[in-house]
């Protein structure tokens, strides 16, 4: 597969578009309102309109200002991780998006004999940033019996820790992509006592992808929180943030990794790979957008018009889910769990092949694995949805 193939699919749609055909574009993760613009209000892009000055033009620091740090963490997390912050235990770097947070989280958690270990339906490009750093990694099944693949991921950690020192378990949650799955709370309980394991101390390691949290219900964020607040001691998490989804600034390629531990040693040995490397890869993060997203959250109006155009969206995406997915069972097409997200994973047996055929009837969706083609409900209207579920049956019946 080729590693840029959702964006070149993606590509395709925008050209048969400007041809004038009528497409269905369910490719590409971007929260699209029905009429095809991006939710961003104007007072919010008249904030972004003004940062221009030296300020915003010149460098930052690697690991970019400290407000911006603070202003991340408040609006992902609360107060939640105020005093262990204080403590300095919860250090941030800024990157570009959330793949740079976890191209830096792949690299600062590795040691020579370590092994990442990604869910067995993912997004493509973990395999792509730990390829680029010559980096190992499995998979662990994402499901057993439709719930978390906890048995899966179990059996994985013990048995890649007879042949290497650390297990790095990575999890793309709430809304996971591309199947919008979300751990529910004794899920997150579970996985935290199986990280909590004795004979695991010290040896696994969790990065949490949360690119896609503003889009699950907040008690998906507390189930989150609290089981990452009770690992032991020797457990270093780290959160992958990104402002793309939420506040669908994706071109302006602002987030950041966030490395939590309970050892001081063990926080700053990673900040101090993940802000070398950073400094070798990209140098600086983009100080524009540090220096908005930082008034944007700051400020009282904004923060409450970004808090209610969130919540909005969220709404927008689980009416369209709804709708989608009845009419998916009406039709008897089968999909992945889902709970929350921009993203539904259809089960079907040529992932590659339907996406071929449906391009032929300006439908273009995402093949993630030979058993999973994504729809991207984020940027699909009501109107678009009605009657898909219905055109993918037919064109894999067709097949048959
Ligand atoms: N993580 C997941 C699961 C994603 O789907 C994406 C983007 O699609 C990202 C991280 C990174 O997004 P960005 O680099 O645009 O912030």
């Amino acid at each position: 597969m080729p590693k840029d193939l959702i964006l070149l699919i993606n590509e395709k749609a925008h050209e048969r578009q400007k041809a004038g055909f009528d497409v269905i574009n369910g490719s590409v993760g971007m929260m699209m309102l029905d009429d095809g613009s991006l939710p961003v209000a104007s007072e919010i892009r008249s904030v972004l309109s003004r940062h221009v000055t030296d300020h915003d033009l010149s460098y930052s620091s690697v690991a970019g200002p400290k407000d911006y740090a603070e202003a991340l963490r408040h609006w992902f997390l609360a107060s939640d991780f105020d005093e262990v912050a204080k403590k300095g235990l919860f250090s941030v770097i800024a990157t570009p998006g959330g793949t740079g947070a976890l191209s830096l989280a792949f690299f600062a958690s590795r040691t020579a004999h370590s092994i990442l270990l990604f869910p067995s339906l993912d997004w493509p490009n973990y395999e792509a940033i730990a390829a680029g750093f010559g980096l190992e990694y499995a998979s662990y099944e994402l499901y057993d019996e439709g719930h978390f693949g906890l048995r899966s991921l179990e059996k994985q950690i013990k048995e890649i820790l007879t042949n290497h020192d650390k297990a790095i378990v990575v999890i793309n949650d709430p809304c996971e992509n591309p199947t919008g799955y979300s751990l529910s709370a004794s899920e997150w309980q579970s996985l935290a006592s199986l990280l909590n394991q004795k004979e695991l101390r010290g040896r696994v390691e969790l990065i949490v992808d949360v690119a896609y949290i503003d889009y699950a219900e907040e008690k998906t964020r507390s189930a989150l929180k609290e089981a990452v607040r009770c690992l032991s001691k020797e457990t270093v998490t780290s959160f992958c943030f990104s402002f793309s989804k939420t506040f669908s600034f994706y071109g302006l390629r602002i987030g950041a990794l966030a490395i939590y531990g309970q050892e001081r040693s063990s926080v700053e040995s990673r900040e101090s790979l993940a802000t070398g490397e950073a400094r070798a890869l990209w140098s600086v993060p983009n100080h524009m957008a540090m220096n908005a997203v930082t008034e944007l959250i700051s400020k009282k109006e904004t923060f409450s018009s970004l808090k209610k155009n969130v919540e909005e969206n969220r709404q927008l995406v689980a009416r369209r889910a709804a709708l989608f997915l009845s009419e998916a069972d009406a039709v008897g097409l089968p999909y992945y769990p889902y709970k929350d997200g921009f993203f539904v994973t259809l089960r079907v047996k040529d992932a590659f092949g339907l996406a071929e055929r449906l391009m032929k009837k300006d439908i273009f969706l995402a093949p993630v694995k030979t058993n999973g083609l994504r729809v991207a409900l984020c940027a699909l209207s009501e109107k678009k949805l009605r009657g898909l579920a219905r055109a993918i049956k037919d064109t894999v019946e067709e097949e048959a």
